[in-house]
């Protein structure tokens, strides 16, 4: 949304902290009738932290694992990476020096330590609604074992041989399961989006109460989701905060922004919320909904 446009959004939005771009975004909300939810940072907090190490390898042990993958994640912003490498400092662990590090977006980071392709990243992908596989899948148990406890599982290979699992938590926002149940209410269907392993996103999904998961989706592929939803004959609302997100927000009949949101996803979306919240995103559906006079 331009600036001018988000003037135009003054009135009722503005004092509940709903930032309309036009007339066609009430248009939009009125016709929609399926809500995509970004997971990290819309449904969930995006604020992780380590939960649980695992080797797969008997030479290397939890600190040696978790210091390869911090020193890696160290020149990532990620939440994963953030995470990883707050829990390395805990432990009063030293970084190692990295050459030649690659940040591959949705997928992981490389680097070379030591001599070796340190590689801390995504696990396995399924082929999903517009999305086809992409990786490998290391069917280990550790990683089963952790995703359905809602963890994020991230893989840790050094020169392609997979030597251990770290195993990320995220927390879901209080508001989101009320926030799904309004949604509900209002004749939509909430379905959860996310670059996550597909069994994270299910324990979500099972803890807000979605039933339609679209999980293992990377970031150039969520617009496709999206447009494969309404080539199916759905009118979509995107909620997202990412700069990931940006160009499923861009592509959805109705694009909401959350709050303390990136500006890419800020100016794909045609309503941005003042709150980090899913229940501003109900309320911003409802108002639109409920009268065009009164916000503009
Ligand atoms: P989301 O759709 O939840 O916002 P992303 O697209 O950012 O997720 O990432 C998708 C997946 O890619 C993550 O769940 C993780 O497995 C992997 N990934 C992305 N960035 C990193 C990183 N810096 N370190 C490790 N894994 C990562
Ligand atoms: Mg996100």
């Amino acid at each position: 949304a331009t600036p001018t446009a988000i003037l135009a959004g003054t009135g009722r939005g503005a004092q509940l902290g709903i930032l309309i771009a036009g007339p066609e975004a009430l248009e939009q909300a009125r016709r929609i009738d399926t809500v995509v939810l970004d997971k990290t940072g819309t449904v969930t907090s995006g604020e992780m932290s380590l939960a649980r190490i695992r080797s797969l390898d008997a030479s290397v042990d939890e600190d040696a694992l978790l210091t390869l993958a911090a020193s890696v994640e160290d020149a990532s912003e990620h939440p994963l990476a953030r995470a990883i490498v707050a829990a390395a400092r805990d432990r009063g662990l030293a970084l190692e020096p990295v050459a030649d590090f690659r940040n591959e977006a949705g997928r992981g980071v490389v680097g070379v330590v030591d001599g070796a392709e340190v590689r801390v990243g995504r696990v396995v992908s399924q082929p999903q609604d517009g999305a086809g596989a992409v990786e490998v899948s290391a069917s280990d148990s550790v990683i089963a074992e952790f995703s359905s406890a809602g963890q994020t599982p991230v893989l840790v290979r050094v020169d392609g041989k997979p030597i251990g699992v770290i195993a990320v938590a995220d927390t879901i926002k209080p508001t989101s399961a009320d926030a799904v149940t309004h949604l509900r209410e209002l004749g939509l269907e909430p379905v959860l989006l996310t670059g996550d392993h597909e069994l994270v996103a299910k324990a979500v999904a099972a803890e807000v109460g979605i039933d339609r998961v679209i999980a293992g989706v990377l970031p150039e592929q969520k617009a496709q989701v999206i447009a494969k939803l309404q080539s199916e004959g759905q009118k979509v609302a995107m909620v997202g905060d990412g700069v990931n997100d940006a160009p499923a927000l861009a592509t959805a009949d109705l694009g909401i922004a959350m709050g303390g949101g990136t500006d890419a996803a800020i100016e794909a979306s045609d309503i941005t919320l003042v709150r980090d919240d899913l229940q501003a995103a109900v309320d911003a559906i409802r108002l639109s909904r409920g009268s065009n006079r009164v916000i503009m």
